[in-house]
Formats: C-alpha cells, sequence, structure tokens
C-alpha cells in the first residue's frame, strides 16, 4: 500500500458516519416526542368533545330561555286578562285561573331543565380547565423537546456533512490500487474495517499483540501487516 494513512483516515471516517447515523436514530427525545404527541391528540380530542357538549349545553339554556320569555309573556297577558275585567263569568273565570295555573307549571318545569342545563354546563367546564391547562404544558414541553432535538440533529447533519466532504477529498488523493487492497480487504473482515491502527504494539483491528518482527518493520515505518488478521497496520 502506498499511504495506508489516508485509508485508515477515510475508514475512520466512514465508522464516525455510521456511529453518527445510529445517534441519529436513536436520539432520546424520538420516542419522547412521539409520546407527547400522542397524548396532546388524545387530550386535543377529548377537549374537542367536552367544547361541543358545551356549546349544545349552550344552545339548550338559549331555546329554554326564549322559551320561558314566552311562557312569562303569555302568563302577564293571562293575569292582565283575568284581572282587567273582561273575565266576568265564573266559569270562564275558572277557566282562566286554570290556564294560568298551567302556564305556571310550564315555566316551573322549564326553569327546572334549564337549571340541570346551567349545571351540566358548569360541570364540562369543571372538567375543561385542568385539561386545558395539561394541554398547555405538554405542548411547552413538546416545543422545548423538539427545539432540543432539532439542535442535535443539526449538529449530527453537519458533522456527517463535513465528514462527506473529507472523504471525497479523500477518494481523489488516495491511490487506485490501494482502494483495491482495501475493498477487499474490507470484504474479509466481518467489521468490514480493512485496516487497522497499531498502539501500544497492539492491532486495532484483532485486538491482538503484533509480533517482534513486525515492530520492528513499524520502527521503519514500512509495510507492516498484523501477523494475526493480516490487517496493513499505520502506526500512530
Ligand atoms: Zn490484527
Amino acid at each position: 500500500m502506498k499511504n495506508p494513512d489516508l485509508l485508515w483516515e477515510y475508514q475512520s471516517l466512514e465508522q464516525r458516519k455510521v456511529q453518527l447515523h445510529r445517534q441519529l436514530k436513536t436520539l432520546t427525545e424520538i420516542p419522547e416526542l412521539r409520546k407527547l404527541k400522542e397524548q396532546i391528540e388524545q387530550s386535543q380530542e377529548l377537549i374537542k368533545m367536552l367544547n361541543q357538549e358545551k356549546e349544545n349545553a349552550k344552545k339548550s339554556i338559549k331555546s329554554q330561555e326564549s322559551e320561558l320569555l314566552a311562557l312569562k309573556e303569555k302568563f302577564n297577558n293571562a293575569e292582565s286578562e283575568l284581572y282587567g275585567g273582561n273575565v266576568q263569568a265564573s266559569r270562564e273565570i275558572e277557566a282562566a285561573e286554570k290556564n294560568i295555573s298551567l302556564i305556571k307549571q310550564k315555566i316551573q318545569e322549564e326553569e327546572d331543565l334549564e337549571f340541570i342545563e346551567l349545571e351540566r354546563l358548569e360541570q364540562i367546564e369543571f372538567k375543561l380547565r385542568p385539561l386545558l391547562t395539561d394541554l398547555q404544558e405538554k405542548k411547552n414541553s413538546f416545543r422545548k423537546i423538539n427545539q432540543d432535538y432539532t439542535n442535535k440533529k443539526e449538529k449530527i447533519i453537519k458533522e456527517t456533512e463535513e465528514i462527506k466532504s473529507r472523504q471525497k477529498t479523500l477518494d481523489l488523493k488516495i491511490d487506485q490500487n490501494d482502494w483495491e487492497i482495501y475493498r477487499k480487504l474490507c470484504e474479509k473482515y466481518p467489521d468490514k474495517s480493512g485496516i487497522g491502527i497499531l498502539q501500544n504494539g497492539v492491532c486495532s483491528g484483532c485486538h491482538m499483540t503484533v509480533s517482534f518482527e513486525q515492530l520492528k518493520k513499524a520502527k521503519n515505518l514500512t509495510g507492516i501487516v498484523c501477523d494475526n488478521c493480516g490487517r496493513p497496520l499505520v502506526v500512530k
């Protein structure tokens, strides 16, 4: 090999790239965000349902109020007719009184219904308040975690881009023959690392101690090969 140093750098960058890719896929924020998103959607669904109920209750109250208003007007008319002196005959008076008491009863019934509806409205609002607070808190933490996630993601992408650009430069510098040897060696090893580094007499590829003969060669910085795994070694 003419220049194992360049291939070593290329290989290290490739490994770092794989590591960064794995990091990107396993950022802890991803499951957190997914969980929060699910909770937010559930909460929004529930709030939507309660708001719909609230609207229905309000509509009922409104129609009950106009019904009450009409009944009260009817009641007033009936009373003024009775006491206005127009009704004279006792049978007519009796009928008018009966009519008035019927209207009164209807008013009472309508007021009871309105009371029930008002209570229902209050209950819905009682349920809604903590849900809205909780939703807001969840949205805030989603925003915060998403910001952290975006920052980390951007950092990883930036580093990956820098690696790619450095690899392009290296690719032009690396000898074609070196490339061929390197590719064949990569295929040979399960970890796809065709080149190793010699550190404290140990090969980084197989983690075995390199023989004395090879170490002697290392001193001259010429063609060192691990005698255990056969990887060309770069001396660091
Ligand atoms: Zn080795």
